[in-house]
C-alpha cells in the first residue's frame, strides 16, 4: 500500500500541510467583536473595522446599523442574554451601503426599520448593480427628510440628514441628546484621513465641509464614527478642517501653476501626518482634490 504513487502523494501532502499549519491557522481570522458602554445605556458594538451603537430603554432597544448578517446574528444572541425581555424596536440605518446595513432581517419581527428618504432608491440602484452583496440589506419601512425624532421608553434619538455628500445621498447622523453623543458612519472620523471612497475624483469637498459643519452645531461631548476610535467635538472640528485646508491649499497650488506631484512633495497636509490612513490616503486625496478643483475652475 505504501508503495503506490497516490499514497506517496497523500503522505507528501500531509507533510506539507503540517509544515504550513502555523500559517494556515492564521488564515480564517476570528472576527473581533465587542460591546462596550459609551455612556449611560448607550453601547458601542465592534465588528472588526466596523462599529455601530444601541440604546437600551425601558421599552426595548434602539439599534443603529446591523452591519452584516453574521454580526446581527451574534448581536441578537448577546442582546437576548444581557437584556432579556428587551426586544429591538427600531433599526436606524446610517446609509444603505451593504457593509453597514446588512442583517436587519434578524430584528425585523419586532423592529421598525427607519432611514432617510433616499435610502430605498439608493439600495435599489446598488442591488441592481451588485445583487449578491446587497441581498442582505432590507429596505426601510419608514423614512424622513430633514430631521426626525424617535422616542422609546422615554428616551430620544434624533435622526438628522446632514446634507448631500458624494459618499451617499441618504446619510443619517444619529444624535442622542441626553447622552450627548453623535454617531456618523462613513461620514466622519476621529484622527483619520478620509478614504478615497469619500473624496474620490470629482467629489465635492465643499459639500463635506457644509455637512460636517451642520453636525458640529449639535451640543455633544462624544463623537462615535462607523470606523476607528471615538473622540470629542474637537475631533469633528479637526476632521472638517482637514477638508477645508485640503481645498484651500490645493486651490492655491493650482492658482500658482503647481503640479499634483509638487503639492504632494511639498507635504501641504503635514500637520495631519499622525492621523490613521495618512500614508495610504493623503496623497490620493491631494490628487483627487486637484482634479476636482481644476475641473471646477474651467
Ligand atoms: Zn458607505
Ligand atoms: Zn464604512
Amino acid at each position: 500500500m505504501m508503495n503506490c504513487v497516490r499514497c506517496l502523494a497523500v503522505t507528501t501532502a500531509l507533510v506539507m500541510v503540517a509544515a504550513a499549519a502555523p500559517l494556515a491557522q492564521q488564515a480564517p481570522r476570528e472576527p473581533v467583536r465587542s460591546i462596550a458602554r459609551l455612556t449611560g445605556d448607550l453601547y458601542r458594538v465592534q465588528n472588526n473595522d466596523h462599529y455601530t451603537v444601541f440604546l437600551v430603554t425601558p421599552a426595548g432597544i434602539i439599534l443603529a446599523d446591523p452591519i452584516n448578517v453574521e454580526l446581527a446574528t451574534w448581536l441578537e444572541g448577546e442582546l437576548t442574554r444581557r437584556f432579556p425581555n428587551s426586544p429591538v424596536r427600531y433599526v436606524l440605518y446610517s446609509h444603505h451601503h451593504q457593509d453597514h446595513a446588512s442583517g436587519a432581517a434578524l430584528f425585523n419581527d419586532t423592529a421598525e426599520l427607519i432611514g432617510h428618504e433616499n435610502f430605498n432608491a439608493g439600495l435599489e440602484a446598488s442591488q441592481a448593480q451588485d445583487p449578491k452583496r446587497y441581498g442582505g440589506v432590507v429596505p426601510v419601512e419608514s423614512t424622513y427628510s430633514g430631521r426626525r425624532t424617535v422616542t422609546l421608553g422615554g428616551r430620544t434619538v434624533n435622526l438628522i440628514h446632514p446634507g448631500r455628500t458624494p459618499h451617499a445621498s441618504d446619510f443619517t447622523v444619529l444624535h442622542f441628546p441626553a447622552e450627548r453623543v453623535v454617531v456618523g458612519v462613513d461620514f466622519m472620523a476621529v484622527k483619520m484621513v478620509p478614504g478615497t471612497v469619500m473624496l474620490a475624483n470629482g467629489a465635492s469637498i465643499q459639500e463635506y465641509i457644509d455637512a460636517v459643519r451642520a453636525v458640529e452645531a449639535l451640543d455633544v461631548d462624544t463623537v462615535s464614527p462607523g470606523h476607528g476610535p471615538t473622540g470629542t467635538k474637537a475631533d469633528l472640528v479637526a476632521f472638517r478642517q482637514y477638508y477645508e485646508r485640503l481645498q484651500e491649499r490645493v486651490r492655491a497650488g493650482i492658482a500658482k501653476g503647481q503640479t499634483v506631484e509638487q503639492l504632494q512633495a511639498a507635504k501641504i497636509m503635514d500637520e495631519f501626518k499622525d492621523w490613521i490612513e495618512y500614508d495610504e490616503d493623503n496623497d490620493v486625496n491631494i490628487a483627487n482634490a486637484y482634479k476636482t478643483l481644476s475641473a471646477q475652475k474651467r
